[in-house]
Order: C-alpha cells, then sequence, then structure tokens
C-alpha cells in the first residue's frame, strides 16, 4: 500500500495579470494522484472566457508594460531570480510535481526541479550574451539584424515533464521581451499554478506570464490557438495534437513550434561496453514509467550478443522497485492516468499476443488504487509490428536483433517519428557512420539523454516541427529585422 497522505484539498486558480482567479462561471475540475487514485485538488476550469482575459492582460502588459522596453540585462536580472526562488522551492515544488505526476520524489527533487531553475539561469545568459549579427558590405554600406519581441505567444504544454518544459519554453520567451499565456496539461496544474507567486515575487511585471488551466481540444488549449492576440504557438505534446493545432492555428497564420512524438530506438553493436549500454537501456526504457519523449523505446541488439543482452536487461528490469514515488527509494512510479494506464495495458496485450512477454507487464494492484505497472520486456515482436511502430508512452520495451549496421539503421528508421536514437559501439566509424544515416533530430553515442542547452533540440518526420536549445529558441520567440544602412561620403 502507499504510505502517503494526501493533504487537503488544494484550489488552484489561473493566473491572469499578476493575480490568482476563479473561472468566471467558477467551474473546476479533479485533480487526482495518480499513486493514490485520490482527488487532492479542485482546478479552475478554463476555455475561451478566461483564455480572452490573459490574452487582454498579455497585450496591455506588452503594449504598455515596461518588460518589452527593457533591455536584456534588465529582464535577464528577472529571469534569473525566477530560477533563484524555484532552487529556494525545490522540496515543495519537487513533491508538488511528483503528486501531480506519480514520479518519483528523486527524480524531480534531483532532476525536474532543478532543471527548470536551470531554464531560467541559463537563458538570462544566453540571451543576454548573444551577439546580434552585424555585416560590413562596403564601406558605405552596413546590415545589421537584430531580434525584437514579437508580442503575446501561447505556450501549451504536456504531462510528463510539466515545470521543465513549460519553462523551458517560458525562459526564453520572456528573455525575449514577449508576453505569454502558458496552458499547462490538465492532468499537471500543480507547479504551473505555483509559478505565478515566483514570477510575482521576482519581480515580473503584470500580466507578463499568465497561467489559463483547463483541456485541450474545445477548451482552454483551442481557445489559446485560434485567439487573434496570439502570433505565435509554442507546443509540445502528441503528434495527432500539433495536426490540430497547425489546423486551428492556420485560420489566423500563426507561427507554429513542435516538440511532438518519438519512438527512440537503443542499438547495441556486439563490440559494446555491455557495462554501460544495459543499465542505460533500462533507464532510457522504463525512467519516467516509460513515459518520456526521448525513451529508448525500442532495443536493437546484435545477433551475436542478442540472448547475453536480454538476459541481462531482464535481469536489471525485474529488480526496478515500483511502489510510492514519495518514497526516496522508489525507482518508478505510476503512470499518470488510468486512461493511459488502460492504453498502455492494452499495448502489452498485444505484446503477449504477437510476441513473448519475458518479464512485468502486470497491473501491481497490491499497491493500492494507483496506477502502476511493473516495466515490460518483450521479444518476438517484428520491428514493423504496431507495438514497435507507435508511441505507446510507458513501461513496454521490445528487443530485437539485428544482423548488420544496415539493419539496425533501416529499422530505426522505420517509424513514423524521427526524435531520437542511442548508438553503442566501440568502433568510431560506425557509430560514425550509424548516426549520419538515421533520421531523427537527435543521436547519442554511448550515452543517453546528454544534453547541453546551446545545442538544436527537435524531432524529424512526424516529431516535430522547428528546434528548441540557444539561439533556435531565441529565433522562434523574437522577430529578426534586418536594418540596412547606407551612408553619404
Ligand atoms: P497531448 O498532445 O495530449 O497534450 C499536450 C497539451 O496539449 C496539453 O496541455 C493539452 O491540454 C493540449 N491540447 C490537447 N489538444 C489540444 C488542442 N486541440 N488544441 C490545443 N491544445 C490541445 O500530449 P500529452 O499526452 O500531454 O503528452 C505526451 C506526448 O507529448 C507524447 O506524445 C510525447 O512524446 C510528447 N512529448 C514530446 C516532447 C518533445 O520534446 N518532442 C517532450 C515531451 C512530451
Amino acid at each position: 500500500m502507499s504510505t502517503q497522505t494526501t493533504p487537503k484539498l488544494l484550489v488552484l486558480d489561473h493566473f491572469i495579470d499578476g493575480k490568482y482567479v476563479a473561472s468566471i462561471d467558477g467551474k473546476t475540475f479533479s485533480n487526482i494522484n495518480p499513486a493514490t487514485g485520490e482527488t487532492f485538488a479542485q482546478v479552475a476550469h478554463g476555455g475561451s472566457k478566461e483564455i480572452d482575459m490573459a490574452a487582454q492582460a498579455a497585450q496591455k502588459a506588452y503594449e504598455y508594460g515596461p518588460w518589452a522596453k527593457m533591455s536584456l540585462r534588465e529582464r535577464a536580472t528577472v529571469v534569473r531570480r525566477i530560477g533563484d526562488i524555484i532552487l529556494a522551492r525545490k522540496d515543495e515544488l519537487a513533491k508538488a510535481e511528483t503528486l501531480d505526476t506519480g514520479k518519483p520524489l528523486r527524480e524531480t527533487l534531483e532532476g525536474d526541479i532543478p532543471r527548470a531553475a536551470l531554464n531560467f539561469h541559463f537563458f538570462a545568459d544566453f540571451a543576454s550574451s548573444t551577439n546580434d549579427e552585424y555585416y560590413v558590405a562596403s564601406e558605405n554600406e552596413r546590415h545589421l539584424s537584430v531580434r525584437e519581441p514579437v508580442g503575446v505567444i501561447g505556450l501549451i504544454t504536456p504531462w510528463n515533464l510539466p515545470l521543465y518544459l513549460a519553462t523551458w519554453k517560458i525562459a526564453p520567451c520572456l528573455m525575449m521581451g514577449n508576453s505569454c499565456i502558458l496552458k499547462p496539461a490538465e492532468w499537471t496544474p500543480y507547479t504551473a499554478s505555483l509559478l505565478g507567486e515566483i514570477v510575482n515575487e521576482a519581480g515580473l511585471p503584470p500580466g507578463v506570464l499568465n497561467v489559463v488551466q483547463g483541456f485541450g481540444a474545445d477548451g482552454a488549449g483551442e481557445a489559446l490557438t485560434r485567439h487573434p492576440f496570439v502570433s505565435r504557438i509554442s507546443f509540445t505534446g502528441e503528434t495527432s495534437t500539433g495536426k490540430a493545432i497547425m489546423k486551428a492555428a492556420s485560420e489566423s497564420l500563426k507561427k507554429c513550434s513542435f516538440e511532438l512524438g518519438g519512438k527512440g530506438a537503443n542499438i547495441i553493436f556486439a563490440d559494446a561496453d555491455l557495462e554501460e549500454a544495459i543499465p542505460t537501456a533500462v533507464r532510457a526504457a522504463f525512467r519516467n514509467q516509460g513515459q518520456i519523449c526521448l525513451a529508448g523505446s525500442r532495443l536493437f541488439v546484435q545477433e551475436k550478443i542478442f540472448d547475453q543482452v536480454v538476459d541481462a536487461m531482464v535481469a536489471r528490469t525485474s529488480k526496478i522497485r515500483v511502489g510510492d514515488p514519495l518514497s526516496l527509494d522508489t525507482d518508478m512510479g505510476a503512470l499518470i492516468s488510468q486512461e493511459h494506464m488502460a492504453k498502455v495495458q492494452s499495448y502489452i496485450e498485444l505484446g503477449k499476443a504477437e510476441g513473448k512477454l519475458l518479464t512485468g507487464g502486470q497491473r501491481l494492484t497490491e499497491l493500492g488504487n494507483g496506477n502502476f505497472l511493473s516495466p515490460a520486456i518483450f521479444t518476438g515482436l517484428a520491428y514493423n509490428s504496431r507495438f514497435c511502430q507507435e508511441e505507446i508512452f510507458g513501461p513496454a520495451l521490445p528487443v530485437i536483433p539485428f544482423k548488420t549496421a544496415e539493419d539496425a539503421i533501416a529499422m530505426t528508421n522505420s517509424t513514423a517519428y524521427g526524435l531520437s536514437a542511442s548508438v553503442w559501439s566501440k568502433d568510431v566509424d560506425v557509430c560514425h557512420s550509424v548516426s549520419s544515416k538515421l533520421k531523427t533530430g537527435l543521436v547519442w553515442v554511448n550515452t543517453w539523454f546528454a544534453r547541453d542547452l546551446r545545442t538544436p533540440f527537435g524531432g524529424q518526420k512526424a516529431s516535430g516541427i522547428g528546434r528548441e536549445g540557444g539561439k533556435y529558441s531565441l529565433d522562434f520567440f523574437c522577430e529578426q529585422k534586418t536594418i540596412s544602412y547606407k551612408y553619404k561620403g
């Protein structure tokens, strides 16, 4: 049984124009702890009216407030302070994120929340030290390219890394002088709500960051994509949602940046360092209950070492401690919702019907009403089966043998997605040649999840449009203007 006690029912309102406000009609929806099935908060249910309120506030802040007119250094002071306050409130934010998502407290304490703070610290420094371009065409002719704020921007984010991914958009958006409206995922409103207090304390002017809680299609999310004051949408979530947003946003020709689904591959060659590759492949498949866009959710292993790797993967995976996310001994927590767990379970049934289940795949009812599944490993599934092509977004991993590098490349590239892959080999030529042929936005060589926030992050094919990170984020969140000078003389 879970040992956690649920706090008294919280109220999570919208944050508009620097103040917390309920929905106009007072409507709320329940926020459920995935680890217990209990409702622990009532969340303001926003729709087009609340989006309109937020858009008016954001537009007013952009046109008449100080933010867009401040220097980069002035903005950086406030943005850096937001990061400082997040770190100072790390324990509280980590607990809130764990209650919302069901992911282990260890991960929110060591991963999600420090990274949210880093997003502000990084973009405060990066944006204020990035050069504009300046070209001297001739003695009398010079060209200057400048970044100007866009105006009001809509940010729509998923539930799997709530504060981490929201702040990854908010920080560069603010540094470029914009106002914004965040629509967090309906499953994870808590840390987005706390962010309101944090930006007020940091001194962000009212209306610059607004948070409207609510649902996507036919709700606050869709209203945001249609609002005439909103000129850009930065979205992270499912590929099918990206398509719907693109359609809605096209009416007013909003520019969109999309970080979408993935079906990552881990490719282990026979000469790989298995001491490193195997524990990393387990982490890549099951961290965050397998609910990571960058998950290594297909494992390709060269034939010669297939049985050895499968045995080692099963041995490690069966030791993963699934349980109360608030316990620091827990490795894997609960899946986000009953609906999502049912979807993952339907893939587990498919895997059992078409392949062989080696470990896991059980609903752990002994842990109570939470959405707990034991991590599953399958063999015998064809690389082009639905199980190996579709994004399951849960703890269910197929292991597939390959003969040659060409086979591994072809199988990796066979899905509609193109987000990430890892290549494991001691042969640098193999690593280089395979990396260059993979149709993914990110390739890791002998590692997984390594990031430098300056590099472009994003997917090929159905995994996204555009890139985030460093200058790529700044470029999306600004208008670039070229001013050309002709001098006499
Ligand atoms: P989702 O697409 O269901 O929801 C994401 C957000 O979009 C939520 O806030 C939701 O309310 C909103 N939304 C839904 N329909 C909408 C609509 N019609 N108009 C406007 N907004 C709408 O995604 P999810 O289930 O929250 O997250 C999981 C997905 O996110 C997975 O596919 C995962 O791969 C992807 N993801 C991608 C990345 C990346 O960087 N590429 C990172 C994390 C998650």
